[in-house]
């Protein structure tokens, strides 16, 4: 029977980097994925400079666009420009961005298989297109539908919001500079936003909420195109997924076995973005891993990211609830150096701001409470 020192079941960004780093680390680790690679993967494809500092080694190859410029409107009215003399985020495309991560944990030493049948036993033992292989230790990373939460135990406890997406050419877009810009339609759906994200030849345009938006995600996206004078059916590609978001009760490791990325849940439930928590969950989990100590890797992800994600619920549910006055706030000046700071990485959480941007956080915080 084959042996590994560690599976990792799925080989996006959390799998892929966590099976990277085992492997540096001299472990004979197994990455296993149910689809053939190069595959896609609906996603806004872009990585804040918080989530791109957590990268072991630089993804520059598979970088199609870098984003200086903001432009946030609130239900398609009020808008709010932005300029940083900072990059704040590096456009990808997934099937780029995950196919060079898988070949970069391949240099490193772990050993690929795509298009596979995976079936789990146990956390000592799964299978693979029906052949048994032993592991000494199991990483889920099998994102928002996957299977190794669900068989061993994991999980649980997540709030399932729902989002929408495709590509259109930029000369479908009204004449002007889309290059370099995030545009997020705040709002334009309960518990989320559109957003405009640009790429190396077309831009991706989706919608995001809670759930319970799903049978409505279509015309949220239609609604958002109208405004562009885009019609969706221009759009290609389109695809919906979850966007899976933990509570207290989630669980995050069990004997040998461990979750990250979306399999545990830790996407950011105001940005809905997951890659940073992907990065960081998947750094946690070889290095506890590595220590000897699974059981330790639940208390590392609640220290590290509990902070971040406690203010993203607070102020996804003060936008849902008072749009206008949450917005008011983003549109002070000191807000958005708080804001700049929480992308570029250089403050982990809202509470880390200092004077003026505190303050403002800290009123985004009441009306959460009062949310
Ligand atoms: C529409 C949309 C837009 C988004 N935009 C952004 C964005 O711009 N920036 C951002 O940071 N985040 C964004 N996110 C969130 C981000 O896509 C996820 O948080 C991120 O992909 C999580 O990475 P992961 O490695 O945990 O899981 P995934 O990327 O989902 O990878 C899971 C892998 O597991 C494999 N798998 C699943 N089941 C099995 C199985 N049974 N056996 C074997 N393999 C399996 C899948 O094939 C897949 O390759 C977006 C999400 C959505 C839905």
């Amino acid at each position: 029977m084959e042996k590994f020192d560690v599976a990792v079941v799925g080989a996006g960004p959390a799998g892929s980097t966590t099976a990277y780093r085992l492997a540096r680390a001299h472990a004979r680790v197994l990455l296993i994925d149910k689809s053939g690679f190069p595959r896609d993967k609906p996603c806004g494809g872009g990585l804040t400079m918080r989530a791109v500092h957590q990268l072991p080694f630089s993804i520059e190859p598979v970088v199609e666009d870098r984003v200086t410029r903001v432009r946030c409107r609130l239900k398609y009215g009020r808008v709010m420009n932005r300029e940083s003399e900072h990059v704040l985020c590096l456009m990808t495309q997934r099937r780029r961005l995950d196919e060079f991560l898988v070949e970069q944990a391949v240099e490193a030493g772990a050993v690929f298989r795509d298009g596979v049948r995976v079936e789990i036993e146990s956390d000592r033992r799964i299978r693979v297109d029906g052949r048994p292989v032993e592991v000494g230790g199991l990483v889920g990373a099998d994102g928002a539908n996957g299977i190794t939460a669900k068989t061993l135990g994991l999980g649980g406890d997540i709030v399932n919001g729902v989002a929408l997406e495709g590509n259109l050419p930029y000369e479908r877009l009204p004449h002007g500079e889309w290059r370099g810009m995030l545009v997020l339609e705040l709002a334009a759906l309960p518990g989320g936003y559109g957003w405009i994200f640009p790429k190396g030849d077309h831009v991706n345009v989706g919608v995001g909420g809670w759930g319970t938006e799903g049978p409505r995600l279509r015309a949220h996206l239609r609604s958002l195109c109208d405004h562009y004078g885009v019609d969706l059916d221009e759009l290609t590609n389109l695809r919906g997924h979850r966007l899976p978001m933990r509570r207290p009760g989630t669980k995050l490791a069990n004997g040998r076995a461990l979750v990250v990325g979306d399999a545990a849940g830790v996407l950011d439930p105001v940005s809905g973005d997951g890659i940073y928590e992907a990065l960081v969950s998947g750094k946690l989990a070889a290095e506890q891993i590595i220590a000897g100590d699974i059981p330790g890797y639940e208390r590392a992800v609640h220290e590290r990211l509990d902070p971040l994600s406690s203010a993203g619920w607070g102020a996804k549910k003060a936008l849902d609830r008072f749009p206008r006055a949450v917005f008011a706030i983003m549109r002070l000046p000191v807000t958005w150096r708080v804001l700049e700071k929480l992308i570029l990485g250089e403050v982990a959480h809202p509470g880390e701001a200092k004077g003026a941007g505190l303050t403002a956080m800290k009123a985004i915080k009441t009306l959460a409470r009062a949310a």
